[in-house]
């Protein structure tokens, strides 16, 4: 009976193949492939090419990702130069010309949405990887809504048929979106305009958004390993304006963060950019977001 319904499914799946053919989308980081996958639906299949846990400046380009490009039907990027020591080779290789820049399967997360601390003049000598302005701007949910619609538009270019469901998904996803944003906000409210320290510059978007200094970088530029003569003013500043809070992500070394902690009777909470990164957040975006807020709201009311 199995055997008969599977060949009757197998047979189903031939005749009507390219009607039920999903769309096959890359995307470089896992937040990104979290919001795909809320406008995509069972229409799409995702990879997400970095892990949670990745540093989405240097991610490792094995060759199982070339493969994974060459099949794909669209590619999904942060933009701001996030990918740009890594994606680019690994698209020569892949030799697929449905993901060539400027066609509609290859999608920018970013297009329009207003990046912070773009670099008057561009001056990479001294290590700075943030070269075209700050790229971690998924940590502000105004522009996860401004990503979304993005990827909707993509989407519908791609695939005309299926194009009212994405835009069913897209409203669904925005309206539970801003309804959280009102409750985030009200839970970081009591907080406003308390000073921040993290390990790197990937939280400046977050704190805009809900009020908090997030100025102060255990890394002298964004992409430089920590100093000890960096670290000793740090720990000076955190003194003197008595800030007791450390951002760190997991693939930054934590154990800086805890010595600089030790030393200014602070706290270190472990932060993402990326579902699945920490436990409880696998199930995507909006989760990653409660988390954070959270796990900040607690650490600066333990610190008062
Ligand atoms: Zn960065």
């Amino acid at each position: 009976m199995k055997t008969k319904i599977l060949i009757s499914l197998l047979l189903l799946t031939a005749l009507c193949g390219p009607a039920w053919a999903k769309l096959n989308v890359v995307s470089t980081t896992p937040d990104l492939a979290s919001i795909a996958a809320e406008i995509g639906g069972d229409r799409i299949s995702l990879t997400a090419l970095a892990k949670p846990t990745e540093d989405p400046h240097f991610v490792d380009a094995k060759p199982s990702l070339i493969l994974k490009l060459n099949r794909a039907d669209a590619v999904i990027e942060g933009g701001a130069e996030l990918e740009t020591g890594w994606l680019p080779r690994l698209l020569d290789q892949a030799r697929n010309a449905k993901l060539a820049a400027g066609t509609p399967g290859h999608i920018s997360a970013a297009r329009g949405v207003p990046l912070k601390e773009i670099p008057t003049s561009l001056d990479r000598s001294q290590g700075d990887i943030h070269a075209a302005g700050n790229p971690h701007y998924l940590m502000d949910p105004l522009n996860a809504r401004i990503v979304a619609r993005n990827i909707c538009e993509a989407f519908c270019a791609l695939d005309a048929k299926s194009c009212d469901a994405y835009r069913a998904n897209l409203k669904q996803f925005t309206d539970a979106l801003d309804a959280k944003l009102a409750e985030w906000q009200k839970k970081l409210e009591p907080f406003k305009g308390r000073e921040v320290v993290a390990y790197h510059n990937s939280w400046l978007y977050f704190g805009d958004r809900f009020g908090l200094k997030i100025d102060l970088f255990l890394e002298p530029k964004p992409g430089v390993p920590p100093t000890p003569r960096h670290l000793a003013g740090i720990i000076l500043k955190m003194k003197e304006d008595k800030v007791h809070v450390i951002l760190v992500d997991p693939y930054l070394d934590r154990r800086t963060a805890e010595t600089v902690a030790a030393k200014t009777d602070a706290t270190v909470v472990d932060v993402a950019q990326f579902p699945g990164a920490i436990k409880g957040t696998e199930a995507g975006y909006i989760p990653l977001m409660d988390y954070l807020v959270n796990s900040v709201s607690k650490a600066l009311a333990g610190n008062k």
